[in-house]
């Protein structure tokens, strides 16, 4: 349930064992996170966004005029609960648990995409270049040490960049920044709408189904599994709930209380000529947004908003980030060409949940990927996989269970 990267992953993973897969989504493939965002696999990431420090940082963002950090104050009352959990997760002793969690998925990032993309033509839409971080100021670079030392402690690879190296990977930046931090070995989706439907796609072909089908109730029955939309139901032998940010209260309806949160970001497309003048996803750690080279024009991406799945889109808080990214990136020609927003799937600790309900072991849950979706999906889905056939996934799952809070 859920087409989106992570529904789709688990689909293929699915089908390539075997079983006689539908894929289901209430609207088209990737309607979801999947389809705006940064297209970036970084492999091996081991940084929990609730880090020690964030709290202090947060009520200072909050504060600032253009914050990339919002929460509605309609919404506050709502965000509170999973806010607090969340600050609880910025303890250090948390924080090395949930790097070191969370690197056991991302180390898998590469080679799970590389294995799914195998002969399939999707390859050409992923790409080497590396993640590059960028800071204008040696304070900056300073503050941000503790990712380093988790990096260190899981022994992911980076290298430090000087201002002139920086100029000699990206000679389009702005001759501004100091220091920089690169990842070698991420890489980049150029079209993330393309490679979901294109995954679909593959589904189709090798035998799989897609339905549009908004999924309302889910019900056991029989040792089999019933779940119903509007006006018609279908019935399975097992049900893999991937429908991201949307997920919560599907899995309330089978036995789990889990505290997922959407932190909803955005993004702004400027026109094709732009793509040109990087090689790769540029993060300014000044601003809190990426610049990414994309298929079709330079995306701008970023914000952490807390407003609910439901609320409507602010788009104001994109569009006052261009004037930043043209000083960061002075070549950039022309205007907006589109906007867009989507829903992260969250938990505190930026962990997923991957793993059974609490009322049936053929109801299975892979959803709250956070700032890392694209990056984990396919990992995703072979764990699934795994577990639905009783193979050991070869990591240990204990803190990706649903049961966990
Ligand atoms: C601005 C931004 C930048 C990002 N950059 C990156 C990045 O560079 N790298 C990275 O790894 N990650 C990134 N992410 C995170 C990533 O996009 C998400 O983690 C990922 O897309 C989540 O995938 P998903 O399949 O779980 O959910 P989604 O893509 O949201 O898909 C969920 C699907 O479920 C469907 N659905 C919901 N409810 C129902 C229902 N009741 N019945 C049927 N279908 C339903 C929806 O229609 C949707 O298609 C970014 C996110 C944002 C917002």
């Amino acid at each position: 349930m859920g087409a989106g990267v992570v529904g789709a992953s688990v689909a293929l993973a699915l089908r390539r064992d075997g079983h006689r897969v539908t894929l289901i989504d209430r609207e088209g493939p990737c309607a979801g996170a999947s389809f705006g965002n940064a297209g970036a696999i970084v492999n091996g990431s081991c940084t929990p966004t609730a880090m020690p420090g964030i709290v202090t940082d947060a009520l200072r963002m909050l504060g600032r005029r253009h914050s990339p950090l919002s929460i509605r104050p309609a919404y506050l009352h709502k965000a509170v609960p999973w806010l607090v959990r969340f600050a609880l997760e910025s303890r250090r002793s948390r924080v090395i648990e949930n790097a070191r969690n969370l690197h056991a998925l991302t180390d898998r990032a590469v080679g799970s995409w590389r294995q799914l993309t195998h002969r399939s033509g999707l390859g050409d839409l992923i790409h080497e270049g590396g993640w590059l971080t960028v800071y204008e100021s040696e304070h900056s670079f300073e503050k941000s040490q503790d990712e380093r030392d988790l990096m260190d402690a899981n022994n992911v690879p980076y290298e430090v960049l000087f201002a002139a190296d920086i100029q000699d990977l990206e000679g389009n930046l702005a001759p501004i920044f100091e220091r920089g931090v690169f990842r070698k070995n991420s890489l980049l989706i150029s079209n993330p709408f393309r490679l979901i439907q294109g995954m679909v796609d593959m589904l189709l072909n090798r035998g799989g189904e897609f339905r549009r089908f908004d999924v309302q109730s889910i019900d056991c029955c029989d040792g089999k599994i019933k779940i119903r939309a509007a006006s018609e139901s279908l019935v399975a032998d097992k049900i893999v709930i991937a429908t991201g940010a949307w997920s919560k209260s599907l899995a309330a309806q089978v036995g789990n209380n889990i505290p997922l949160e959407t932190e909803r970001g955005y993004h702004l497309m400027l026109p094709a000529r732009n793509s040109g003048l990087l090689s790769r996803p540029v993060y300014s750690a000044e601003s809190s947004f990426v610049l990414t080279p994309m298929e079709s024009g330079l995306r701008l991406a970023g914000l952490d908003e807390f407003a609910g799945v439901e609320a409507a889109p602010d788009y104001r808080r994109i569009r006052r980030l261009l004037p930043e990214a043209k000083r960061l990136l002075p070549g950039i020609e022309g205007s907006e060409e589109s906007v867009w927003m989507g829903c992260r799937p969250s938990l505190p600790d930026s962990l997923p949940v991957i793993g059974f309900a609490a009322q049936s072991r053929n109801i299975l849950y892979a959803f709250g990927h956070q700032h890392l979706g694209m990056t984990l999906g396919p990992a995703t889905g072979l764990i699934i996989a795994d577990l639905v056939a009783g193979r050991n996934p070869g990591i240990d799952l204990a803190p990706y269970r649903p049961d966990r809070f």
